[in-house]
């Protein structure tokens, strides 16, 4: 059987056709052990840290080809942030997956209590487009450094990337227990047909209802890594360039298409024109007079997003509001601006769906605990921006709202800081991966008690006569 099922060689059907015998395999693997001494796991995790180090150009090539990645952008969030993932487990595998040894009761002793975390066993993880490399091999690292078998199903808006990775994978990590499966929806409704033991799906809302109805045929744990709209609230006291600095730069990477990109901006009335302004010299600081000559904005993964964004547009619909900053788009290039919108109705169409795109509504409220009403009135976002001077007006947001995670005078960084968990709550997601959180995502705590075998004291077994009652009773 190749170890690869690869949409570029095979047809839809021959690869739908290969999935059984592909999921009998890796649970044969799984069975058979291989996975998990802890070797066996630091050597595949140090084969994906040669597969990013001496594919370096070919990943630059690849997403650039899919999104028109800056070779600097493509390095800090997809290589780069892979390696220091895999850098970090490397380093502390041993220690996570180590039986942890907890107390023990009086009335159990003599004995001993372990957590225990096993390998759940063959795992699904299906991928989206905008970060294709990056949301495909970290969760990888995660299920091979639990010491699961896994299907990695990459995204078909993705093809350059998932056509390297579904090359070279293979040479660099063991074949027997990784596999990538390329293609579309009816490959992944093929998968979803087997049963796993934990599916991790990173994409939208509505495929996550799938992947939930179809995990729940078999009662596997999920983690859903989705998306929403995720607000910044800026106060007045806030310091506004440099806040118009760090929302821009959240907004504009990856052409805005990154699930915990500022969405829109919720402002203090009497700064709004003013940080208005801070971003329009923002916008021509970071990208000129003309930012499609900038080769530091990627371009709209395909035409259908380039059609969905320009209906959030003023000239799609007037509620949109109106262009303050930017505003330019080209289809064949499949380019769009940075683009600031401000006079925005909060029902227009471009509050009503994540934007995933360069243009950023400014909405002027009345006050901080309007700006916190107007985001608990909403589904809970993936993450949460607050910019302000003041720690009380940051631990106010903070308390007084829930969102996947958050980030305090800065935007987007929260996800590079391997010690902080990443996931959504509510809509904008279930469960969390990166770093620690990626190994017991895959693991299961097994709780062990070892009793000793010298003591059997007669008194916990029947017949429970009132002496031997009195005695559980003081025991408990
Ligand atoms: P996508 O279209 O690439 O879909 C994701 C995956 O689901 C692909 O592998 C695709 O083949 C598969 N898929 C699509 N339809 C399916 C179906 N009907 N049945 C089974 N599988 C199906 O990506 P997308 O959903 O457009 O991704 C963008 C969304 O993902 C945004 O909402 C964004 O916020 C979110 N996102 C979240 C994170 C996160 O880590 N929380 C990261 C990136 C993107």
């Amino acid at each position: 059987m190749t170890q690869t099922l690869s949409s570029s060689n095979q047809s839809t059907e021959e690869v739908v056709a290969q999935v059984p015998a592909l999921v009998k395999m890796l649970k044969a693997t799984f069975r058979s052990g291989k996975t998990r001494p802890l070797e066996w796991r630091l050597e595949q995790l140090r084969g994906l840290q040669s597969m990013l180090k001496e594919n370096s150009e070919e990943w630059a090539e690849v997403l650039h080809a899919d999104l028109g990645k800056s070779g600097l952008e493509a390095a800090l969030t997809e290589t780069q942030f892979l390696l220091a993932e895999i850098d970090m487990t490397l380093k502390n595998l041993e220690k996570w997956a180590k039986p942890r040894k907890v107390s023990t009761p009086i009335a159990l002793q003599p004995g001993k209590s372990f957590i225990h975390q096993d390998p759940l066993g063959t795992v699904l993880v299906i991928a989206p487009w905008n970060y294709p490399l990056q949301l495909s091999v970290g969760p990888l690292i995660g299920a091979i450094a639990a010491g699961n078998t896994v299907v990695l199903k990459p995204s078909e808006l993705a093809p350059a990337t998932s056509a390297a990775m579904a090359r070279l994978i293979p040479q660099y990590v063991d074949p027997e227990a990784v596999v990538v499966v390329e293609g579309a929806i009816p490959e992944s409704v093929a998968l979803l047909e087997e049963q796993w033991d934990h599916i991790l799906y990173t994409g939208n809302g509505v495929v996550a209802r799938v992947i939930a109805a179809a995990a729940a045929r078999h009662l596997t744990p999920t983690t859903l890594e989705l998306g929403g709209k995720s607000p910044v609230i800026v106060a007045s006291d806030a310091n506004l360039g440099l806040a118009a600095r760090r929302v821009m730069f959240g907004r504009m990477m990856n052409a805005g298409q990154t699930c915990v990109a500022p969405d829109y901006v919720l402002v203090e009335r009497d700064v709004h024109d003013a940080f208005v302004d801070q971003l329009a010299k923002v916008v021509g600081d970071f990208y000129g007079e003309n930012p499609q000559d900038s080769a530091d904005i990627a371009r709209i993964v395909n035409e259908r997003h380039f059609d969905r964004l320009m209906r959030l547009m003023p000239e799609a619909d007037d509620r949109n509001g109106k262009v303050a900053v930017g505003g330019a788009h080209d289809r064949a290039a499949r380019f769009i601006g940075p683009t600031v919108l401000v006079d925005v109705d909060p029902e227009a169409p471009v509050m009503q769906e994540e934007i995933f795109g360069p243009i950023l509504p400014v909405i002027a409220v009345d006050s901080v605990d309007d700006a916190i009403d107007f985001v608990n009135d909403r589904d809970k976002p993936l993450a949460l921006y607050v910019f302000s001077q003041s720690a009380e007006t940051e631990d106010k947001v903070l308390d007084q709202t829930s969102s996947g995670g958050a980030c305090v005078n800065a935007t987007v960084f929260q996800v590079s800081n391997p010690f902080l968990p990443f996931g959504g709550v509510g809509p904008s997601g279930q469960g969390a991966y990166h770093g620690e959180a990626s190994f017991t995502t895959f693991s299961h705590a097994k709780s062990v008690l070892r009793r000793s075998q010298l003591l059997d004291p007669g008194v916990l077994y029947p017949p429970f006569t009132p002496t031997k009652q009195t005695i559980i009773k003081k025991l408990m």
